[in-house]
């Protein structure tokens, strides 16, 4: 249930209305709005029914949200969600990049990315340190000396670190050096590490399921909110189809529909996406075209050599020629590539 206040309503009434709903144990989120302030209220229908709460002073309507989730929705908050990661804005104008190697892999190896697309214009350094690869052979990760690395990269550079956590037991640690934590596809419905992001005070980056519709997607993230971190990032990163010319399909048509629907920021991973890295600079170009948010894009100092995933990485010089393009179709779009 949603409880729009009224545009005038003071600060003492609002606090009634917050009050009238705790005591009937339900959980309060708040969305305070340019205009007005919206109340999200959790909890059992029933106890919610009762609520006399449209007579109460200052509340305008009251609105039942039929969805499972609620706290994604533009019911809930009307602007589009602009998360400040240290002076870098997500959301609204601004067009992010997030690039860097698919898993760190040595100190030369990441210092090197670093530079690259520091240069190119990224803001933020992608890197797995725990990496979630499909045989237990291949190459897991540097872990903690990974992480290491990364704050290293962003102390040379000022780059801004976004890395995976794979598990509970990890947050923790990748929340002290991340700037934004990601959840990957293959944990997109860990509802345990969901919770577990959704009570730090960091923002989470939120890839899609493998095999998971948009309805599943937005209640991953609704997980997170409503647990308290509503600085979430959806990453539309390919779906497991019958094609299988691609590792991924790329769903761009997932970024308008989740803009309709929620006020969170879309960004698009490109290489994961499609795997092939002749498919990211076109795939990059029209998820900008679409709205997209950011991007995020493997880039190798040497993607011959990479331990993962250099199949789908850009050399340094074809990451910066995209990079002009991206500037190109970002003005277009009437954004600005930060
Ligand atoms: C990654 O970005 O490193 C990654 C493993 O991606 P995904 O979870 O989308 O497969
Ligand atoms: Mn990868």
């Amino acid at each position: 249930m949603i409880i729009v206040m009224s545009p005038q309503a003071s600060k003492e009434e609002l606090q009634q209305v917050i009050d009238r709903v705790e005591a009937a144990n339900c959980k309060v989120h708040l969305s305070e709005g340019r205009v007005r302030t919206i109340i999200g209220v959790i909890g059992e229908k029933k106890l919610m029914a009762e609520l006399p709460l449209e007579a109460m002073d200052g509340v305008e309507k009251v609105v039942e949200v039929t969805e499972s989730y609620k706290l994604v929705t533009r019911e809930f908050k009307q602007e589009d969600t602009v998360i400040d990661i240290g002076g870098v804005l997500i959301g609204g104008e601004n067009l992010v990049v997030m690039a860097g190697p698919c898993a760190v892999e040595s100190r030369e190896q990441l210092l090197e990315s670093a530079r690259i697309v520091k240069a190119g214009g990224a803001q933020f350094l992608r890197g797995g340190a725990f990496k979630p690869r499909t045989s237990p052979y291949a190459f897991q990760g540097l872990e903690e000396k990974g992480l290491e690395l990364l704050a290293e990269a962003r102390e040379k550079t000022g780059l801004k670190i976004v890395t995976e956590v794979m598990d509970v037991q990890s947050v923790a640690i990748v929340a002290d050096c991340a700037d934004i934590l990601q959840i990957g596809a293959r944990n997109m419905q860990n509802f345990q590490l969901l919770k577990s992001v959704g009570r730090i005070n960091k923002p989470v980056l939120l890839k899609r399921g493998m095999a998971a519709t948009l309805n599943e997607w937005l209640n991953a993230a609704e997980y997170i909110m409503n647990e308290g971190n509503y600085n979430v990032i959806l990453c539309e990163r390919g779906i497991r189809t019958f094609e299988d010319y691609t590792r991924n399909t790329l769903d761009l048509s997932a970024v308008a529909a989740i803009k309709m629907i929620s006020h969170l920021p879309v960004i698009v991973d490109p290489s994961h996406g499609t795997g092939v890295w002749k498919l990211v600079g076109p795939m990059a170009r029209a998820a900008v075209a679409a709205g997209a948010d950011g991007l995020m894009i493997e880039v190798h100092p040497n993607p011959a050599v990479a331990l993962s995933d250099g199949k789908q990485s850009l050399t340094p010089k074809k990451f910066n020629l995209l990079m002009k393009d991206l500037a190109a179709i970002a003005h277009v779009m009437g954004r600005t590539l930060v």
